[in-house]
């Protein structure tokens, strides 16, 4: 029985699981992480096809199941564990960058891809299967209703691709919301020389902070009028009108005022 806690939703779509091994198209060469295997749908594609897969599970219940199906197999290890405390980096090899695939819980997606960015010097690329609406956050560009914290926060650190959405029918039991699935792929550093996350952070969430107010509002104690301006933008306009460049180039006026 699927654990409403732990945000079960058991993908049963043969089609659609295919789908996921030819959009990661795995080697027996990689490392693959998956967070969340439950019942093991995806888990069981990709053990013949990997060099070494790791799964993460928070229900012990499901990795008694995991470990009676698959814990004779010499390349599978499995971890009882929070993905959201979880050490990922820690898993690689000196060197070598992990492949992340997961049906994310949709109640922790948020903080787990925030978790996941900060490991992100270890990995190579990510997969999931997230709420659609969130996925739409995430690739969404300036001038879009979904443009927001999500979207900077990501892109300036990955290349973000929305690669097909799935219905609720491919799960068991069904979910509430359409779901979509994306891939993110890290860049070895921040765009545009961000190299202050938590700064960049605290920039983005300010100006995201009231959707409908001003820069010159938002920013209000963090960048003067005058910082705005030199970036060439109009301290009257809205946080979701900034590109990325210009949310970097305001990022390096506070770093050196
Ligand atoms: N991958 C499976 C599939 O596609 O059928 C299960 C997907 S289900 C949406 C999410 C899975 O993540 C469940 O097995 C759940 O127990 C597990 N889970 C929930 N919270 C977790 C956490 N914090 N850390 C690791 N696993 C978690």
């Amino acid at each position: 029985r699927a654990r409403k806690r732990f945000g079960q939703n058991f993908l049963h779509d043969p089609g659609v699981i295919s789908r996921i091994v030819s959009a990661i198209n795995p080697s027996t060469e990689d490392h693959l992480v998956e967070i969340g295997p439950g019942q093991g749908a995806i888990t069981e594609q990709f053990l013949p096809r990997v060099g070494r897969l790791d799964a993460v599970e928070l229900d012990r219940d499901l990795v008694r199941l995991l470990e009676s199906r698959y814990g004779d197999r010499e390349h599978f290890h499995l971890h009882s564990a929070d993905a959201l405390k979880f050490d990922f980096c820690a898993l690689a090899e000196e060197g070598e960058k992990l492949r992340v695939v997961g049906n994310l819980p949709y109640n922790i997606s948020t903080p787990l891809l925030f978790h996941l960015l900060e490991n992100s010097q270890c990995i190579r690329d990510m997969h999931f299967m997230l709420q659609k609406e969130v996925v739409e956050r995430m690739v969404a560009g300036p001038g879009s209703k979904t443009y927001g914290r999500l979207s900077v926060m990501l892109q300036i650190r990955c290349q973000v691709q929305m690669l097909f959405p799935i219905g609720p029918g491919a799960f068991q039991p069904p979910p509430k919301v359409d779901s979509a699935f994306v891939r993110l792929t890290p860049y070895p550093h921040p765009l545009h020389q961000v190299n202050d996350i938590a700064l960049f952070g605290q920039l983005v969430t300010q100006a995201f902070s009231q959707r409908r107010k001003t820069l010159r509002n938002t920013l209000k104690g963090l960048a003067t009028e005058k910082t705005i301006e030199d970036c060439g933008i109009d301290p009257s306009i809205r946080a979701e009108q900034l590109s990325l460049e210009q949310f970097s180039c305001l990022y390096k006026g506070i770093a050196s005022a």
